[in-house]
């Protein structure tokens, strides 16, 4: 087992999920009322070995929307279907430096990184027109929701309608930066601006809990073999360059500072979850809704603190 001491280690992980449990820091994300409306006490851990071997503790069984959690996926099918090089002339690798819904673009006029929105809509558009464009906007939907079964295994993944409507009422900003990535012909050809937009909501709409995105991080960690179902669902260059990314820029504004003090990939979603990738050991997930004012889960980023002071999980631990 690539964690010999199993129970040890889970003891470990129940007294971090203890602590964390008591910090009412943050504030539930209050842009739409379906997640306005969700319970901040809501807290759980799920952790996947690249072996298999599983923990939860808490509200681990209660679905959330993947949100941001959904990037790394886009973008990792944009990657393995396309190559890096066809995707990366439309998105950079930089972290923007602002928010995630920031209207801005980098010096090449392109978004700074797939991690945020304007690039993720990028990826979006990439899914939608470079790969299979002969798909109805209903098979492409398919292809995506397979796609992010097979990286959980098979394991529960739903959709939430009510908050994809409502992500679609509420997105005068994600517009607007649809919008002026078509003013700077950041779109493939032929794009149609609101299916592209529709489709982003979508995959923000996606639902799922902490054990199933434990799954996906695993995956993630196992270099794109399902460590539950052990399908190669991904090539390993295409998971390399969505951990890069993660490890840089999946935190949002506090990327830079995950990447110093916690040094391990991740990437957060603003209905509070956080998907964490230990390469080559495991994937974990932590869901907390209420966020720091950069819009990490607080509970998330404190347990990622708690790790790393007890194992040595930093990638530049052990020198
Ligand atoms: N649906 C959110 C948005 O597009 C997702 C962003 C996030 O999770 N931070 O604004």
């Amino acid at each position: 087992f690539i964690i010999p001491d199993w129970f040890g280690f889970t003891k470990h992980i129940e007294d971090f999920y203890w602590k964390c449990k008591s910090n009412s820091e943050g504030k539930v994300a209050s842009y739409i009322p379906q997640l306005a409306r969700m319970n901040p006490d809501y807290w759980g851990v799920s952790v996947c070995t690249i072996d298999g071997q599983r923990f939860s503790i808490g509200d681990t069984s209660i679905p959330f929307t993947l949100q941001s959690c959904s990037k790394p996926l886009t973008y990792a099918i944009a990657l393995d279907r396309l190559g890096q090089e066809v995707v990366h002339q439309y998105v950079g690798q930089e972290p923007s430096g602002r928010n995630f819904n920031e209207l801005v673009l980098d010096y090449n006029k392109k978004p700074h990184n797939p991690m945020i929105n304007a690039g993720a809509i990028l990826v979006c558009s990439l899914l939608k027109s470079l790969i299979k464009p002969e798909m109805t906007l209903a098979e492409k939907f398919d292809f995506t929701v397979n796609y992010f079964k097979k990286l959980a295994g098979g394991e529960n993944l739903g959709f939430n309608n009510a908050i994809f409507l409502s992500e679609r009422e509420a997105a005068d900003r994600n517009y607007a930066l649809g919008f002026y990535m078509r003013e700077h012909n950041c779109y493939p050809d032929k794009s149609n601006l609101k299916e592209i937009l529709d489709f982003y909501f979508q995959c923000c709409s996606m639902e799922a809990n902490c054990d199933t995105m434990a799954v996906v991080a695993a995956t993630l960690a196992n270099g794109g073999i399902c460590p539950i179902t052990e399908e190669k669902v991904l090539k390993p260059d295409s998971v390399r360059d969505v951990l890069s990314l993660m490890h840089s820029c999946g935190m949002y504004d506090y990327s830079g500072q995950f990447a110093f003090k916690v040094g391990i990939p991740a990437k957060s979603g603003v209905s509070g979850s956080l998907l964490v990738v230990i390469p080559n050991v495991m994937g974990i997930c932590t869901w907390s809704p209420p966020l720091d004012p950069l819009g990490n889960s607080c509970r998330g980023v404190q347990f990622c603190q708690e790790l790393v002071s007890e194992f040595n999980f930093h990638r530049y631990d052990n020198l």
